[in-house]
């Protein structure tokens, strides 16, 4: 369905955990989020229960994310559960990549068509320190296993950080050169963890499109490449994959946002900057069917406020990225 602002609603990313095997600096405190009980998190039935009330009002792709999605128990069931609804036509995950390597073949078998990795860094010893501990090893390892399933497009999300990664963004860009990668430079946000710990550490995408530009030549735009984001795509000069850009912070993407999102303990976000939460879980659990759950995501559609306003200033918010999903 369209919102007040006449955009078309369709995409539902669902946090299905907030638990994380990885601590980034940017997004978790080192030790952690408070762990939420069991019994507060959705589980699978609950999930596609929220699912199917989307349906009806048009949500037609999901993205899993969390936290670590991967390390949810049951993601399986969740995902074979989704391709059985008919009106779902897409299915990713967002994945830190530590347990992809295991899992990419049943994930693919399960109905998983896309996947997006994040990785901030080439670096085996850099990679330890953003994530606190992190194998970059089981990522690469992951990352192949991704291409050899035949999971297309192949996504990594590089987080571009000032004083941390920004020697090394021209190197990421050079993976698109032999492989069907999709490399996207993403705006470091004031969220989570990272508005205590990122002053300075900001790079605008601008900044990053213009060094690749100089070192590795002019990029051409790109259409082609499947999504349900904001990102903008170029590729570099006979390149195998493309580079894109998410401007989450500099540039508002507001105007076209297809999304809503569900945190691990059942709300319902009309926007990832906006603390406004409907309370699907409640309903749920007491008892509301899904004429009453399509109702309140009627009304979260409506609620969907125009945009944020980052660039005046961040308002504080209690939930960290994982729980949001990211
Ligand atoms: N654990 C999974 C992962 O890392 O891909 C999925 C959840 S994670 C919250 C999703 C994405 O959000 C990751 O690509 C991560 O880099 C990004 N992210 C987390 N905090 C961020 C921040 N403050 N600014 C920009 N991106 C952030
Ligand atoms: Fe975990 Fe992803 Fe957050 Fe890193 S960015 S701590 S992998 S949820
Ligand atoms: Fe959509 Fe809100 Fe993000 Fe803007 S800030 S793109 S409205 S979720």
């Amino acid at each position: 369905m369209r919102d007040r602002f006449q955009r078309q609603i369709n995409y539902l990313r669902i946090s299905v955990t907030d638990r994380c095997n990885l601590r980034c600096v940017y997004c978790m405190p080192p030790e952690g989020v408070e762990v939420i009980p069991h019994h507060e998190i959705l589980s699978i039935e609950e999930i596609l229960a929220v699912v199917k009330a989307g349906v009806r009002v048009g949500i037609k792709k999901v993205r899993l994310t969390g936290g670590e999605p991967l390390v949810r128990r049951g993601i399986l069931d969740l995902i074979a559960g989704l391709r059985d609804i008919p009106e779902i036509d897409d299915i990713a995950v967002t994945t830190n990549g530590i347990l992809l390597r295991e899992m990419a073949t049943d994930l693919k078998a399960a109905g998983v068509n896309r996947v997006n990795i994040s990785l901030d860094t080439l670096k085996p010893d850099r990679f330890r320190r953003i994530t606190r501990g992190g194998d970059l090893s089981r990522v690469w390892c992951g990352i192949n296993a991704a291409l050899e399933t035949g999971m297309s497009p192949v996504k990594i999300n590089t987080v571009a950080i000032r004083g941390f990664n920004d020697d090394e963004l021209v190197d990421l860009a050079r993976l698109t050169l032999d492989h069907p990668l999709h490399v996207r430079f993403i705006e470091l946000m004031p969220v989570g963890a990272s508005d205590a710990w990122a002053g300075g550490k900001f790079v605008a995408t601008g900044e990053v499109r213009e060094l690749l530009t100089r070192n590795l030549g002019n990029l051409v735009d790109e259409k082609k490449v499947p999504g349900n984001g904001p990102a903008r795509y170029s590729r570099l000069p006979g390149a195998n994959g493309t580079v894109g850009f998410i401007s989450a912070v500099s540039n508002h993407f507001c105007a076209e946002c297809n999304r809503l999102r569900l945190t691990s303990t059942g709300q319902l976000r009309p926007c990832l900057f906006n603390r406004r939460e409907t309370d699907l879980k409640q309903a749920l659990r007491s008892g509301a069917g899904p004429d009453e759950l399509a109702q309140i995501f009627r009304e979260a559609v409506m609620n969907k406020p125009d945009g944020h306003d980052l660039a005046a200033g961040w308002q504080r918010d209690d939930r960290v990225m994982s729980q949001i999903g990211g």
